[in-house]
């Protein structure tokens, strides 16, 4: 089994150096009864959020679930879909096509099949499964619907717009009859969002010299809703520019995550008097729109409405850099990689 491991704690932003393939011998077999199954691994997500789990916490920061840290030379869990290879649990049966945790390697033993669970592709691509249908889209539907209860008409701003999360955010709000705009960091992003994506308008945040001047031109009558992704000076503007009773949804701050000088500090005057909700959330927590999610996507997806923005790379080799690439801008939309064939 050839995985991806991290030498060290984490501090800034991720280098190849951080991270080695290492490979261990282990049996493709498991104990009738054991309740563990191994997965052969065919499509892994990337997250920004194994960042967090990279660093090295104190221990009020391990108090936090989210945060339960990877330990240096051990197989890093993730979101992933495979087959099953091998099984001692009574609802899995080899050749089984599964999702859930697995790891950044080939192969993975699932102890007690946590998290595992059957997967119908539905007759959609089983890439798909990790990103649209996966968690990136409960994020994104749950976050927009759930969290910020838009009504139609309303004004919404989606940061990493055209990122996994943020792109489908901005199509759910769109097919929804919100009026949006989304910011990306290239040229190339920005014309996809508008071109391709039905953004109402974009912009390269890059390229402006004053985030809060720049989201009063787009949003001359004020924003409703603001999906952060970014956190930091994005989400200092954003506030600076909502309207009365606008919703903030805080589903990540990956500018934040790099560089730990950085820290939101909107004005919690504007806060107060413009009556604004500020809110975190955690999809793992959205599971109560579940099913909703998926019936409304699919439907989408059927009816040609919403389009896929997919980023795959291949290997099990090519994990430290589509990672390190997510800090970088360099992925357009979801980004996979395919460690096997299907
Ligand atoms: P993305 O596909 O959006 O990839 C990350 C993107 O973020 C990059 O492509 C880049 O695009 C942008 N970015 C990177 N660094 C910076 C920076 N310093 N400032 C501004 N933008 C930056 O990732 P996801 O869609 O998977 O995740 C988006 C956010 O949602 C993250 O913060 C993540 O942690 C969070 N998340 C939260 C979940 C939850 O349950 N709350 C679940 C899933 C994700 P660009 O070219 O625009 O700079």
């Amino acid at each position: 089994n050839k995985y991806i491991a991290t030498r060290t704690h984490i501090d800034g932003a991720p280098q190849e150096s951080d991270f080695e393939l290492k490979t261990e011998k282990f049996l493709l077999s498991v104990e009738a009864g054991s309740n563990n199954v191994v997965v052969k691994t065919l499509y892994v997500s990337i997250d920004p959020y194994q960042i967090n789990r990279m660093k090295s916490f104190s221990s009020s920061q391990k108090a936090s679930s989210f945060a339960v840290g990877i330990t240096p030379g051990e197989a890093i869990e993730a979101y992933g879909v495979g087959r099953v290879v091998a099984s001692g649990h009574p609802d899995f049966e080899k050749d089984d096509l599964v999702a859930g945790l697995v790891s950044w390697g080939e192969y993975s033993i699932v102890k007690g099949a946590v998290m595992l669970n059957k997967l119908d592709p539905m007759g959609f691509p089983l890439s798909y499964h990790v990103g649209i249908l996966g968690f990136s889209g409960l994020t994104a539907f749950g976050g927009i619907f759930e969290i910020c209860k838009p009504k139609k008409g309303e004004k919404v701003f989606v940061s990493a717009a055209s990122g996994s999360v943020g792109n489908l955010v901005g199509q759910y709000a769109k097919l929804f009859g919100c009026y949006v705009v989304g910011c990306a960091g290239t040229k190339q992003k920005v014309e996809l969002l508008k071109e391709k994506l039905g953004f109402d308008d974009a912009f390269n945040y890059k390229e402006e010299t004053d985030l809060n001047s720049a989201l009063k031109r787009h949003f001359p009558d004020g924003i409703d809703i603001y999906f952060d992704n970014v956190g930091a000076e994005m989400l200092e503007a954003a506030v600076a520019n909502m309207n009365t009773f606008g919703r903030v949804a805080v589903c990540g701050v990956i500018s934040e995550y790099t560089d730990a000088r950085k820290r939101a500090a909107p004005s919690m005057l504007d806060v107060v008097y413009k009556q604004i909700n500020i809110r975190g959330f955690l999809a793992a927590d959205l599971m109560s729109v579940y099913a909703d999610f998926i019936s409304t996507t699919v439907d989408h997806l059927r009816n040609g409405k919403i389009h896929v923005l997919e980023d795959i790379s291949r290997g099990v080799e090519s994990i430290p850099n589509a990672f390190m690439g997510l800090f970088r801008g360099d992925n357009v939309g979801k980004k996979i990689v395919q460690i096997a064939d299907e």
